[in-house]
């Protein structure tokens, strides 16, 4: 099957032109600016952007925290992720069962996406305890599964302690795999949370305080420096959120560390803390790192605009406000964390970043398409507009105004972050491989028509 893309706008994260596209069958064939392609199925993108399909490498699908589930399956988020431009997730598996080996969460989230997701999908694995054996298997995966990130937490209840951490570095380091870790220091939170609690400050304007900033960035710091003591082991700091966060990144960086990487998220760019002044609406923007204020968000942008992130991702993680958020009404403690985003990211990005002058087109290809790409191990089968590449592609209207609302979202959850939220520009149409698998806002794909990726090193192992 052949397919021309014409007189699109071109957008890849280091140049903008005009030129056709042709597609043959799965993968990108050749581009130039004009091509004749006789038997061609013609797609016309005059007067559009044309862009890699985004790849969003933090989502949390059919995620069961304990005390939830979210609201998204392989299919349904994926479903969203199609309509939003997005075409491939890596997705951050849950904790199993305690003690268990880490292939147990490989097997079981192979069970959950395997013939439901509707775009192309990998995982990073998740290490909840420490030894020999977890870390031979961390090995094993890496090579057997194609898995080459793991992701260690600094908090919650199966959060590695330093020595622990250590050990997962220096062995990462060895195998070539990425480490992505949250960073909060789970001292500052507990110690905050049980104060607030036994105070009887159970609402959610208390969520922020309870995981200020410096809980952030002492993490951040702790895991720079262990992986510098592991001899540069590549790091990959994920949803940071914070001013004090982004400065500990900047001095690992001038003090030569290299093998590191950082990313942020829409929530922590364009909402501020003051969502959570509602008890009731504050509980739709439960999730941690919690929102911040606008010195942060402008620090976030201000980064991005400077090349000091590497990409945007969303931390997907939604449930239902009318039911599963309410857990948390009359105690921020007892919510669920986290909400849906895998959809908006984006066009957000676009309508607030590109149009308003925050970030450049190319930027915009970097952080939400090539970067993911790169720090996956991906590139450049995704996140690239090139002959061999993936024929993953975009076409964004760049005119078109509408409103952000949840009815016009195709995930589960029964809100969003962003309602009523003013656009500039829509995603047009979407191609997964070749096949359009969302148009004008309505998913055109197929359940189980999502591949699952074997990925390479990530590019922070280099
Ligand atoms: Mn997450």
């Amino acid at each position: 099957m052949r397919t021309l893309i014409r007189n699109g706008t071109i957008v890849t994260d280091q140049d903008v032109f005009q030129g056709d596209i042709l597609l043959l069958d799965s993968h990108i064939h050749e581009i130039a600016e004009h091509i004749d392609a006789p038997n061609a199925e013609i797609i016309d993108a005059d007067g559009k952007y044309v862009l890699p399909g985004a790849v969003d490498i933090h989502t949390h699908m059919d995620l069961d925290v304990g005390i939830a589930r979210v609201i998204d399956d392989f299919y349904t988020g994926t479903v969203a992720a199609a309509c939003g431009g997005t075409t491939t997730i890596v997705d951050h598996m849950a904790f199993g069962p305690a003690g268990c080996s880490p292939w147990r969460q490989v097997k079981e989230y192979h069970r959950l996406a395997d013939g439901n997701a509707a775009v192309d999908y990998g995982f990073h694995g998740v290490l909840q305890h420490v030894d020999d054996a977890v870390l031979d298997d961390m090995a094993e995966i890496a090579v057997q599964e194609g898995i080459t990130s793991f992701k260690v937490y600094m908090t919650y209840d199966y959060r590695l302690d330093d020595l622990a951490l250590m050990k997962v570095l220096e062995r990462a380091k060895r195998e070539g795999i990425l480490i992505a870790a949250h960073c909060e220091n789970h001292g500052i939170v507990t110690a905050l949370r049980e104060r607030f609690v036994a105070e009887g400050k159970t609402q959610a304007k208390w969520h922020p305080l309870s995981r200020p900033p410096e809980a952030e960035a002492e993490a951040v710091n702790r895991l720079l420096l262990l992986a510098r003591v592991a001899g540069d082991a590549p790091v990959y700091v994920v949803h940071l959120s914070s001013r004090l966060g982004l400065e500990e990144l900047r001095r690992a960086k001038a003090m030569g560390q290299g093998r590191l990487g950082a990313e942020t998220c829409p929530q922590y760019l364009l909402l501020d803390a003051a969502m959570y002044a509602d008890p009731r609406e504050g509980l739709k923007a439960i999730m941690a790192p919690p929102l911040r204020g606008e010195e942060d968000r402008g620090a976030l942008w201000a980064a991005l605009s400077a090349g000091e992130l590497d990409t945007v991702a969303t931390d997907h993680c939604p449930f239902t406000f009318a039911r599963q958020k309410q857990q948390g009404a009359g105690d921020f403690t007892k919510c669920p964390s986290g909400a849906p985003g895998v959809e908006e990211r984006l066009i957000l990005l676009y309508s607030e970043g590109v149009t308003k002058g925050r970030i450049t087109l190319p930027q915009l290809v970097k952080y939400a398409c090539a970067n993911p790409a790169r720090v996956a191990g991906l590139y450049p089968r995704k996140g690239a507009i090139a002959p061999g590449a993936d024929a993953d592609l975009v076409i964004l209207d760049p005119e078109k105004k509408w409103t952000l609302t949840t009815g016009r979202m195709h995930g589960n959850s029964d809100y969003t972050c962003y309602e009523g939220m003013e656009i500039r520009g829509a995603v047009e149409r979407v191609l997964l491989r070749g096949k359009t698998v969302a148009h004008n806002g309505a998913f055109t794909g197929r359940r189980g028509d999502g591949q699952y990726l074997r990925r390479g090193k990530s590019v922070l192992c280099s």
